[in-house]
């Protein structure tokens, strides 16, 4: 039976503040609070059920494309999802393994960390695949037989390492086959013309070892992603028809970015549901890639060009060079920056990573299966101890187990840093470049604390060279901003712990990203109103014990004071430092009553307070920790916002911090009131 089908490949980068573990606001994705929420709204959410019109009597129902398509999901989007939007996680694994044929059949597995494989160091693509299998298997219950590869990133090394993996095809774009051959015959050469994608080809590797590939319709693909083909469902379904040979049992397969449909495209999530609808009723073709897959025998061969990728020209050049492949560009503006922010990371990488598996040697039998099985916690099927305990070369205590952990986290922040939007746009001054280098900055603190370790100036004497495009901003002053605001340590934490028990007796959060916090009976020395809190690292167990201490300051702000158990030195924390989450909930137990998350309700009570006193520097910070914390303002919401930035900026005795309240104000389209100076990097 022939197909004509789609393959989805959705993801996004990993946006959780690297050092806290909670996804900060970013107010360019309003209303919504981050661009995983909004994306989650339009796109992911939209695309588990579509109501479609009936065909016929003018009712609705509900299609589920996704149970019969192929995709994929990058596996630190489907960890976020699985937190965030948990309907989408238990509606998807009910469609493809119940409605769906098997989870094989539609998901294609995906490398862990979205990185550039063949510019990966060959240890880093094994375990970045083999991540990727232990997520697919915790997740579906079975090993994977497809995987994604990144931007369709691909050399010979990175087929072999998929298929000594197991896997079994890959999908490709055509202009990425170099020549084909059918048995028994001489190559020809093919171009993204001539290549007829409506086979499987087989590429032959090493020790007797082949991996099939499938190749998407280049046309097709670019038109539904580029296009307007996707607008109309009838005329998609129609036009993939027409390339579909369906005497030979060929196949028409589109391949685009999931987040094409619906959010790239509004309604394209529609006009996707509709078109495989009519494929499969009206037509009566099959849609799924992997039933398909699983009744040919690929005979043709295909070879590949050396090295390749779906949005680069010049093979993986755009990861690493100025190679004219550019998104969002302006006239005069270069990409020169990509080559020292790749080298910076490689020799952090490579300096690091070395290190990393010197001291492992002591700790663990093998320090490359250790890294290699490392995916089984990230994924979730394997506690951290449970996992030492496997790996150790002789009973470790608790300290040598947290330093196996703290050893694996440096080397999977360094992987994290490898994540390609960061040199995928035009300007290395936005979100996705301070993404990775957060990742950087947190490997390169715990090299300190682990392994005795300083590289950060040397690290940042490489970054020099990566300039913005905007005058004056170069490597040291986006590294700089990368931090800012998002540097967290153990005492911040329990600062911000003791703030919410201050404000709320009983409903100070004991979980908060990464960290787990216990309060400790007081000792009899301890002084009155002193908290004793264990603060423990999830990934590492790190644990250590603090004392701290709070007192409300002003009208909304607040003294936090925290000293390590056995230290002498108290340090002192103001509402401001303690992270936009924990303000929040301080302010609307304050505002509204304790244990209060009626976040608008707060935002309206501080806009009285403003017509009651005069503003102080908190009242900022409240304002936008309360703003940001919904995971998607309503229409009621925004107008409390407008009103409170009114109050505030319009207060006689004005304290006004228009850094901090400029991507607010702007937001909500109050630009006005906050001046037209436009801080870099606000990212978008
Ligand atoms: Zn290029």
């Amino acid at each position: 039976m022939p197909i004509a089908g789609f393959h989805l490949h959705f993801y996004q980068p990993p946006r959780e503040n690297p050092w806290l573990g909670v996804v900060p606001n970013e107010w360019s994705a309003w209303p919504y609070h981050d661009w995983n929420e909004r994306i989650t709204a339009e796109c992911y959410r939209a695309m588990i059920a579509v109501a479609l019109p009936h065909s016929d009597d003018g009712g609705t129902e509900l299609n589920e494309p996704l149970a019969k398509s192929s995709f994929d999901v990058g596996p630190t989007l489907h960890h976020w999802i699985e937190r965030y939007a948990p309907d989408v996680d238990q509606a998807l694994a009910y469609q493809v393994s119940h409605v769906a044929a098997s989870p094989r059949s539609v998901v294609v597995a995906a490398p862990y960390v979205h990185a550039i494989l063949p510019l990966a160091r060959a240890t880093d693509r094994e375990r970045l695949v083999a991540w990727g299998i232990a997520d697919y298997q915790r997740r579906f219950g079975e090993g994977p037989l497809g995987m994604w590869l990144p931007e369709t990133a691909v050399d010979l090394d990175t087929l072999e390492t998929l298929a000594r993996q197991g896997i079994r095809y890959t999908i490709l774009m055509p202009g990425q086959a170099a020549r084909i051959r059918e048995p028994g015959g001489a190559w020809q050469q093919v171009d993204v013309h001539s290549l007829d994608t409506s086979r499987p080809y087989l590429v032959r590797l090493s020790e007797g070892r082949t991996i099939t590939v499938v190749f998407g319709h280049g046309d097709l693909s670019q038109r539904v992603a580029f296009g307007d083909l996707v607008d109309n469902g009838t005329k998609l379904a129609d036009t993939m028809m027409e390339s579909l040979d369906v005497g030979r049992d060929g196949a028409v397969l589109l391949v685009t970015d999931g987040e094409t449909f619906g959010h790239h495209h509004r309604f394209g999530d529609l006009g996707l549901a509709w078109a495989m609808r009519r494929l499969q009723r009206h037509y009566g073709v099959d849609t799924t890639l992997g039933e398909w897959l699983a009744t040919q025998e690929p005979t043709f061969e295909v070879e590949l060009a050396p090295v390749s990728s779906w949005s680069c020209a010049h093979g993986v050049e755009r990861w690493r060079s100025d190679c004219g492949c550019v998104t969002g560009s302006q006239p005069g503006w270069r990409q020169d920056w990509r080559t020292p922010l790749r080298e910076a990371l490689d020799w952090l990488r490579d300096t690091l990573g070395n290190a990393v598996d010197v001291e492992l040697v002591t700790l663990v039998e093998s320090p490359d299966e250790t890294l290699c099985d490392y995916g089984t916690v990230l994924t979730g099927a394997l506690g951290p101890a449970e996992f030492v305990r496997a790996h150790q070369a002789r009973g470790l205590d608790d300290d040598e187990t947290t330093k196996v952990l703290e050893l694996c986290e440096i080397y999977r922040n360094l992987q994290f840093s490898f994540t390609s939007c960061a040199w995928f746009f035009a300007d290395p001054a936005e979100i996705e470049t301070a993404i990775v280098l957060r990742y950087a900055a947190v490997a390169l603190e715990l090299a300190v604390r682990t392994l005795g370790l300083g590289l950060e100036t040397e690290f940042l004497t490489r970054l020099q060279g990566v300039r913005s495009n905007r005058p004056g901003v170069d490597g040291r002053e986006i590294w700089r901003q990368a931090r800012e605001h998002y540097r967290f340590d153990e005492a911040l934490i329990v600062a911000g712990f003791a703030a919410e028990h201050l404000a709320n007796e009983h409903g100070a959060r004991h979980d908060r990203g990464f960290w787990r916090l216990e309060m400790q009976p007081p000792l009899e020395d301890d002084e009155a109103g002193t908290l004793r809190v264990t603060l423990t690292n999830a990934p590492t167990l790190r644990r250590q014990t603090f004392l701290t201490r709070a007192q409300r300051s002003g009208a909304l702000g607040v003294r936090v004071q925290v000293k390590a158990d056995g230290a002498q030195e108290w340090f002192t924390f103001g509402l401001g430092e303690l992270g936009t989450d924990a303000v929040a909930l301080v302010a609307s137990s304050w505002l509204v009553g304790p244990g209060s998350v009626d976040f608008e309700g707060a935002l309206n009570l501080l806009v009285a307070e403003m017509l009651m006193r005069h503003s102080s520097t908190d009242d900022a910070v409240v304002l936008v920790a309360l703003a940001g914390a919904p995971r998607c303002v309503t229409p009621a919401g925004e107008t409390s916002i407008r009103r409170a930035l009114l109050a505030i900026t319009g207060q006689p005795h004005e304290i006004v911090d228009v850094e901090l309240l400029a991507p607010l104000a702007r937001a909500v389209g109050l630009d006005e009131l906050v001046g037209s100076s436009r801080p870099l990097a606000a990212g978008g």
